[in-house]
């Protein structure tokens, strides 16, 4: 097997991959087409799956020192009322993690300084990836070709990878909501660490810092393309009636700090994440909706599993079958999760619709709650090794289990 792999993109997952092979020996060099490496997004949430991931690649105690374990919270109506509450002692006894949040940047370079020197290229745009000789890809990128024996397409929701390698396929669509978010100039008083509120149409939702501050989003009901003279004004117009601390999560960002951006899904499911030795991954495979805060956690997932495939199975063509083979059910059908946690969370905005569904999450125990988010969070731990029979008789017995319980 060579050990040569050029990856597309800079993104969490790209930088993800990366590092998973460069663990297992191979050469890897990353191209980004923008000039900085640097993920501008506001915040994010890493779950159980995630942060194994992370431990994975080497990077998991780093990641939770920089991240604030998400203890208290849940979810409200706009004045205030509870719906459910979650308890992250309670995930963290179950999964050994709550939810940690960390600023985007923050993951970011902690991703990147995992990766050997020289590793990383900014400001170069690849313009075509095609099988070359039998057995080496050829990637043509700014003025420069390269030959590899592998190449991962994590080039993100708009993938051009993609859209080459399934030119049928229809590409991300709108989901018909759109997402304002920022981070708090400075820390602020919060009686918890997390929040989702739900109003008609709309919902709100912050995450808190390990320095204090805290990420905030808003998601709206709105058409694509709609954009806001000022974003901020326009946000404390429509939450200035909401419960605290939402105003003072708005009164506590500064104008240029919001970002705005549709939410895009990839709604129809690819029919292969591999085509011949190019592999997609990350929001290039499966883009989804961020409801269940799972797109980089199945981003990392996907690098984990990348590497152990490659380390372990003897060849990159039975590498690749097995890597599709185990993250398309599974990445897909959290995607699908992910959509139906839409419709059931701001999307919904008929008044009986929210009673009966408030009604519905007031009644159920936090327990039930709680192993409902579990089902997303349960991941068993791929090794990112060489050849390990112990790996693979630990991957065959977690497959039977997980079959039994419907994942
Ligand atoms: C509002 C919102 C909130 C979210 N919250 C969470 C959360 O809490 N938890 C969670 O797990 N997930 C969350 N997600 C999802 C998560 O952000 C994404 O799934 C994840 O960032 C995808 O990473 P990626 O590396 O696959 O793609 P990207 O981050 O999009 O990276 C792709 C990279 O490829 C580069 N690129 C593109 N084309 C080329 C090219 N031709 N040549 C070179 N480079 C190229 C781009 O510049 C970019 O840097 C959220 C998403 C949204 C929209």
């Amino acid at each position: 097997m060579g050990n040569t792999a050029v990856v597309v993109g800079g993104g969490i997952g790209g930088l993800a991959a990366a590092i998973g092979l460069h663990r297992i020996g191979w050469e890897v060099t990353v191209l980004e087409r923008t000039s900085t490496l640097e993920d501008t997004g506001a915040g994010i949430s890493l779950a159980a799956n995630g942060l194994r991931a992370l431990d994975e690649l080497g990077v998991g105690g780093a990641v939770r020192d920089a991240a604030r374990g998400q203890y208290s919270g849940g979810t409200r109506t706009p004045r205030g009322r509870w719906l459910t509450r979650l308890d992250g002692s309670a995930l963290e006894k179950a999964v050994g993690t709550p939810i940690m949040g960390i600023p985007r940047a923050t993951l970011h370079r902690l991703l990147r300084e995992a990766l050997p020197a020289g590793s990383q290229v900014t400001g170069s745009e690849v313009a075509t990836v095609g099988q070359a000789d039998p057995g080496t890809v050829q990637v043509v990128h700014s003025t420069t070709a390269l030959e590899a024996d592998l190449v991962v397409a994590a080039d993100g929701i708009g993938s051009g990878v993609r859209s080459r390698l399934f030119p049928a396929h229809p590409g991300p669509v709108h989901s018909s909501s759109t997402v304002l978010r920022g981070i708090t100039e400075h820390a602020v008083d919060l009686r918890t660490d997390f929040e989702l509120t739900w109003g008609r149409g709309a919902e709100f939702g912050h995450i808190a810092f390990l320095d204090g501050r805290a990420e905030w989003h808003a998601v709206l009901s709105l058409p694509a393309g709609t954009r806001f003279a000022d974003p901020l004004a326009e946000l404390r117009r429509r939450f200035h009636t909401w419960h605290d601390p939402i105003p003072a999560l708005l009164d506590t960002t500064r104008p240029e700090a919001v970002l705005h951006h549709d939410v895009r899904e990839l709604r129809t499911p690819l029919p292969s994440y591999t085509v011949g030795r190019i592999v997609l991954l990350g929001d290039a495979a499966h883009a989804m909706t961020p409801h269940l805060g799972q797109g980089a956690c199945q981003a990392l997932e996907d690098a984990v599993t990348l590497a152990a495939v490659l380390g372990t199975e003897p060849t990159v063509e039975e590498a690749l079958a097995r890597y599709d083979a185990e993250r398309r059910p599974r990445s897909q059908a959290v995607a699908q999760a992910a959509r139906q946690a839409g419709r059931m969370g701001q999307r919904l905005s008929h008044p009986v619709a929210v009673t009966l569904r408030n009604t519905a999450m007031r009644l159920t125990p936090s327990r039930v709650a709680t192993r409902m988010i579990l089902r997303h969070h349960a991941w068993y731990r791929r090794r990112c090794e060489r050849h390990s029979p112990a790996a693979d008789r630990a991957y065959a017995c977690w497959s039977a289990s997980a079959q039994e319980v419907g994942w």
